[in-house]
């Protein structure tokens, strides 16, 4: 198969038209066949609940190509739970989740000249999202949705390569009204721009938000969850008591890598700020699955500087040994558990 002419070592995190998209509508209390479209864009009723209502969920997964030259992704099966999830708390129709990973591998398989070749650091971005197009203009759930994954060749996510950042601590919100901080919606995310612009006036590359019903406890950044490292090498992993953390699928891989394949410490914990500003922490890094774990610095509250000493410039020794075995299990270097990469071809 011949590859698109593009610059792999030099793309953006962009996006690009591809081949197809994949879409899929729900209308008389059911999910169409659904299919492939060369068609990139959507026309839909001035009246449909996305646009007043704010109905919408997405997922974020890449696709990309292995040394042995096979094209596959990782665990699409906790993306399409996920999106059901986030789908029944905006009172949407959940997307079947087998559906959903035949979708995945149609849309990639398709657009396979688009997937960017082994060791051009660069991955192929699929995003599923779903969106209400019924009419309402009284306040309910609409009653037809669309349901579409559009692919995107990208470059890293972060540009700096191995640099560590520094987060703020966040004044607002992240998710919108509490109880929403666990699913992947494009309302969170609208609640987190006035934050991130603050953010980044300052000087930040992101926010550190704490929970919203106390502001005691550490929850996450606007789009990756936060991990810590302690004095005794023990990774640490903020659980929220309200559960209000999404449950990034990077997130809940290296927990099982630390545990069960670099036999370290792993405690799944509420992490109080104090915490953090006492100085307990040597490690801090920020996961998802664009970057896979991007080291933190420093996070600053007003006047207060906090330092995590053992990863200040670039990635600590325990962040970089998750990394380097997550990439190494997506990558078909070394031999993960059971079903976490799914070939597509
Ligand atoms: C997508 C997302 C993450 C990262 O999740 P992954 O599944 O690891 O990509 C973390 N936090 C939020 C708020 C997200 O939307």
């Amino acid at each position: 198969m011949e590859k698109k002419d593009i610059d792999w070592a030099n793309l953006p995190f962009g996006y690009m038209k591809t081949d197809f998209s994949y879409v899929c509508n729900f209308k008389n209390g059911a999910w169409e066949e659904g299919g492939l479209t060369p068609d990139h864009s959507i026309q839909m009723s001035e009246c449909a609940g996305i646009l007043h209502y704010c109905q919408e969920v997405f997922e974020g997964l890449k696709a990309y190509t292995t040394e042995q030259g096979e094209i596959v992704c990782f665990r699409p099966d906790l993306n399409a739970k996920r999106m059901a999830d986030s789908a029944e708390r905006l009172c949407m129709p959940a997307f079947p989740e087998d559906k959903f990973i035949e979708a995945v591998k149609m849309v990639v398989k398709a657009n396979a000249a688009w997937v960017p070749p082994f060791g051009s650091g660069a991955t192929l971005y699929v995003r599923p999202f779903m969106f209400a197009t019924g009419d309402v203009i009284g306040v309910k759930p609409a009653d037809e949705y669309q349901f579409r994954i559009l692919v995107t060749p990208v470059g890293p996510y972060f540009k700096g390569g191995d640099t560590a950042v520094t987060l703020g601590i966040a004044e607002y919100d992240r998710a919108a009204p509490h109880g929403t901080g666990n699913i992947k919606a494009g309302l969170n995310y609208a609640m987190s721009l006035k934050p991130g612009m603050e953010a980044h006036a300052k000087g930040y590359a992101e926010n550190l938000y704490l929970d919203s019903q106390s502001r005691t406890y550490v929850e996450e950044t606007g789009g990756a969850n936060v991990l810590f490292v302690d004095a005794e090498g023990t990774l640490v992993v903020p659980q929220s008591h309200t559960d209000s953390i999404l449950p990034s699928v990077t997130r809940r891989s290296l927990v099982v890598v630390a545990r069960d394949l670099l036999g370290l410490k792993v405690v799944e914990r509420p992490v109080k700020w104090e915490e953090v500003l006492a100085g307990s922490f040597i490690e801090c890094g920020l996961c998802g699955t664009a970057a896979v774990i991007s080291p933190v610095g420093h996070i600053v509250d007003d006047e207060t500087v906090v330092e995590f000493p053992a990863g200040a410039e670039t990635s600590g020794p325990v962040m970089k040994k998750l990394r380097a075995t997550l990439t190494d299990i997506q990558q078909c270097k070394i031999e993960g558990p059971e079903g976490w990469v799914c070939k597509i071809m």
